[in-house]
């Protein structure tokens, strides 16, 4: 027997002030990155209690909560992150972060509680046939958590046929499912450029060799790679962050450091990029009598959804939710996503739920920014279809 959408929602809805409870209590304890003890084991302890299979410490503070229905051979893996941001909290909300310097300004908080919403559904229903992992991961702001718990041998242990994630997305009509096929988010590298010259004193210049120029001049050439190796179609980024160099106005330093951030949509970009900084770099120093040294560092690989995964997960959300609150494919986005990561070691995909437009709502990264509770039913409701599809009981 298939579910309809009242079943799920009249669920959540009979579960809604318990899962406010939830994001609230985690949102006013917020946690960075490997240090999600609390949020762990409070996240622990409710798998436990609904009889979930549970295993801690993946990744450090990471959780896996299994729950094997019937002899169903399928697999499905469904992720939350669980980490705050350094960001101080300025929503004035009554459950703002106790802990100065720290806030849940990406909306983690509401991932996480909407994932037990659904771990609740599940495990008092059981109306399914397979496997499920819920995955709740560690460090996804730029700490790559999940790069660590396969490391750890997440997809050893907790092997699955397909894999799913959401990320809450103000600026997208509320409730909004939104999908994309293929490439989605951005790849995240970083380079740290030092430029060593030769200081001395500002009035004979002639006797220096001045990084200072010659990182202005790398600057400006860096910005040349996006306009001209770059395919005019293709979307690629070079971002110089940060420029450390000279304290005073008559003195010619010796070095200059620079903090590059670089993004791309395509792995051939991204490898492209990479190769033409170092190059462009190295001679464009040379060029000035001066030395550069490169080191050029991989984040977040680009996130890539997989066909079948993506048309399944829409097919969900359109019996779920219906087709006007269901965005077959949205845009690509420029930042990046630790989750890309797994969708390298397994099939699946990511989807956006909108979190509101207009001018009162909040970007994530903000100080003001509050996760908008009014998703929870909705996301708790689509990871409960989702995964009852998948592991369709017979
Ligand atoms: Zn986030």
């Amino acid at each position: 027997m298939i579910h309809d959408a009242k079943h799920y929602f009249a669920y959540m809805q009979r579960h809604t002030d318990a899962l406010v409870a939830i994001r609230r209590d985690i949102h006013q304890h917020p946690e960075l990155g490997f240090e999600e003890h609390r949020t762990s084991e409070l996240v622990a302890q409710h798998l436990e209690r609904w009889g979930y299979r549970v295993e801690r410490g993946i990744a450090g503070t990471g959780v896996v909560g299994q729950l094997v229905c019937g002899d169903g051979p399928r697999r499905l893996g469904l992720r939350a992150d669980m980490d705050a941001l350094p960001i101080d909290e300025k929503t004035g909300v009554p459950y703002a972060s106790v802990h100065a310097g720290i806030m849940h300004a990406c909306g983690h908080d509401g991932h996480t509680a909407m994932l037990l919403g659904a771990a609740q559904y599940l495990a008092e229903t059981r109306h399914f046939n397979g496997t499920l992992n819920l995955i709740f991961q560690p460090a996804e702001e730029g700490m790559g958590g999940a790069r660590r718990m396969i490391a750890e041998g997440l997809f050893e242990r907790y092997p699955c046929d397909a894999i799913y994630a959401l990320h809450n997305m103000p600026g997208y009509p509320e409730r909004q499912l939104v999908f994309r096929d293929g490439a989605t988010m951005a790849s995240s590298d970083y380079a740290t450029i030092v430029v060593s010259g030769v200081g001395g004193h500002g009035a004979h210049p002639h006797r220096c060799a001045d990084p200072i120029v010659a990182a202005a001049s790398i600057v400006m050439t860096m910005q040349t790679i996006v306009a001209r190796n770059v395919p005019p179609m293709q979307m690629a980024v070079v971002t110089v962050g940060a420029i450390h160099g000279g304290k005073a106005n008559n003195v010619v330093p010796d070095t200059v450091t620079l903090e590059v951030s670089v993004r791309a949509l395509d792995r051939d970009v991204r490898a492209l990029l990479e190769q033409r900084i170092k190059a462009l770099v190295v001679a464009q120093a040379e060029s000035y009598g001066v030395k550069a040294i490169v080191d050029y560092r991989q984040g977040f690989p680009v996130l890539v959804n997989t066909d079948e995964a993506t048309a399944f997960a829409r097919q969900v959300a359109l019996q779920l939710v219906g087709e006007s609150q269901v965005t077959l494919e949205g845009p690509p986005r420029s930042g990046s996503e630790d989750f890309a990561f797994m969708l390298e070691h397994c099939p699946g995909s990511y989807l956006f739920l909108g979190a509101g437009m207009g001018e009162e709502v909040c970007m994530v990264h903000n100080p003001t920014y509050n996760f908008n509770d009014a998703l929870l039913p909705t996301g708790a409701a689509y990871w409960s279809c989702l995964t009852e599809r998948f592991l369709a009981a017979a």
